[in-house]
């Protein structure tokens, strides 16, 4: 059990924070209201929230050329199937059949080819709102200005 350092309350859920750049580890009451930097509280248990599991954005999803973007990447970094494989721990057969895209990587897996090679397997679901923040330069040439004589 440690003790708040700010009330010496002791406490099982530390909150450290910064205050005036010193980290503290205290108690909940006194995390109130400051930084909060980390903290080995568990997360809240509410039985009231369900939760659901069958959210339609909870895997990302997955680039159209996936397989051939991991062999070029792999290819870039001059690694062999078996050495990339023994490297992210995975069998050999089942990231050949990835890069053959027969079938999909776990998202797990994803994370680290993407990680590891550097590359972007996930379509980024950008949310489109309507709210345009192109910046076109719409500059009129200065010929629209000019009339010719004539
Ligand atoms: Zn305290």
């Amino acid at each position: 059990m440690e003790e708040c350092e700010l009330c010496g309350k002791k406490i099982s859920d530390v909150y450290v924070v910064e205050i005036d750049g010193v980290e503290l580890g205290v108690c909940a009451g006194c995390a109130r209201g400051k930084k909060v930097i980390r903290t080995n509280a568990k997360k809240p248990e509410d039985k009231s929230i369900i939760v659901r599991r069958n959210t339609p954005k909870e895997e990302a999803e997955l680039i159209e050329n996936f397989g051939e973007a991991i062999r070029n990447a792999r290819e870039g970094m001059e690694l062999s199937l078996p050495v990339l494989a023994e490297m992210l721990n995975e069998k050999e057969s089942h990231l050949r059949h990835i890069e053959q895209q027969k079938t999909m990587p776990s998202a797990e897996l994803t994370k680290k080819l993407e990680k590891f090679l550097n590359i972007k397997l996930t379509v980024e679901s950008k949310e489109e709102t309507g709210f345009s923040t192109k910046s076109k330069a719409d500059r009129a040439s200065l010929g629209e200005f000019i009339k010719p004589k004539g």
